[in-house]
């Protein structure tokens, strides 16, 4: 099993403590952003200890393709309303590309974005010649994230991300990553992973899928809501989702956890530990 969850990146060890962070959750994959996913404030690449961090891995026998970035999702590439702010997103992605190049990173993980005011259409036509613009360093892929369908964002059916996919100039590019809290809120019934699977092989290609989150889900499904709950907790369930977590058809591809945190405290150890025991423990219990 490759799982891992969202991990910090902060002063004064940077990624070797992000790497640190994920090992002392049992974990051997991770997420991280490479700064406050909110704003563009980012440090230079030479202050984020990514020689150090790189060791860390090797040492621990975890390959880079695990560590997975997460673009800060102020970034629209779908927004045809106001131009300015799709074009400093460009700009903005252009430089966070570059950094998980210099970090060694193969995935980064962006949200395909939001059609404001227009249509779901106009939307995914922006991003299309939005990601068209970007020059992307070798060997690197951006994962479309399947969302949850809140409010104006595209990608919550997976015809949107093979359009956009198709629409690439260069789709080698170009990948998805799979949120299980989003597609359930979306309409998907995680259940039947298997089902879930082969309308993804159907309509995108399950070669394209190169990274999962594994969050439970605070709504039903179809709500279209987008609000991840702690594994067990929520509508989907813990034996679904340690289903998935073990699942041999995506055994290959790194799961990550971005479940709230409990009482100011990641849960993730805990959960990681439920998933390889197989065995749902309610964290939600004083203990
Ligand atoms: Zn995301």
């Amino acid at each position: 099993m490759i799982i891992g969850s969202h991990v910090q990146m902060k002063a004064p060890d940077f990624l070797e403590g992000s790497v640190r962070e994920a090992l002392s959750y049992g974990a051997n994959a991770l997420m991280l952003y490479t700064g406050a996913p909110q704003n563009t404030r980012r440090r230079p690449t030479e202050e984020l200890h990514i020689r150090e961090a790189a060791g860390l891995m090797e040492v621990n026998r975890i390959p880079m393709e695990h560590m997975i970035i997460h673009a800060p999702y102020l970034i629209n590439p779908a927004n045809s309303v106001r131009p300015e702010v799709a074009e400093l997103a460009v700009e903005f992605l252009m430089s966070e590309l570059e950094r998980t190049a210099a970090i060694g990173a193969k995935y980064i993980v962006l949200h395909p974005g939001s059609y404001t005011t227009t249509d779901p259409e106009t939307g995914i036509r922006t991003a299309i010649s939005q990601l068209n613009s970007l020059q992307i360093p070798d060997g690197l892929v951006i994962c479309l994230e399947t969302m949850a369908g809140k409010g104006s964002e595209i990608g919550f059916r997976f015809e949107h991300l093979a359009e956009i996919i198709a629409g690439m100039n260069h789709p080698e590019h170009f990948g998805v990553c799979l949120d299980t809290c989003h597609i359930s809120d979306a309409g998907y019934d995680v259940s039947d992973y298997d089902g879930v699977l082969d309308e993804f092989d159907r309509v995108i290609g399950l070669n394209r899928l190169h990274v999962i989150h594994l969050n439970d889900s605070k709504n039903e499904k179809g709500a279209r809501k987008d609000r991840h709950a702690n594994l067990g907790q929520g509508t989907i369930g813990f034996d679904t989702l340690c289903r998935i977590a073990h699942h041999p058809r995506t055994a290959h591809i790194p799961k990550i956890l971005e479940t709230p945190y409990i009482d100011g405290k990641p849960p993730y150890g805990e959960e990681i530990a439920m998933l390889k025991e197989k065995k749902f423990r309610d964290l939600m219990k004083a203990q």
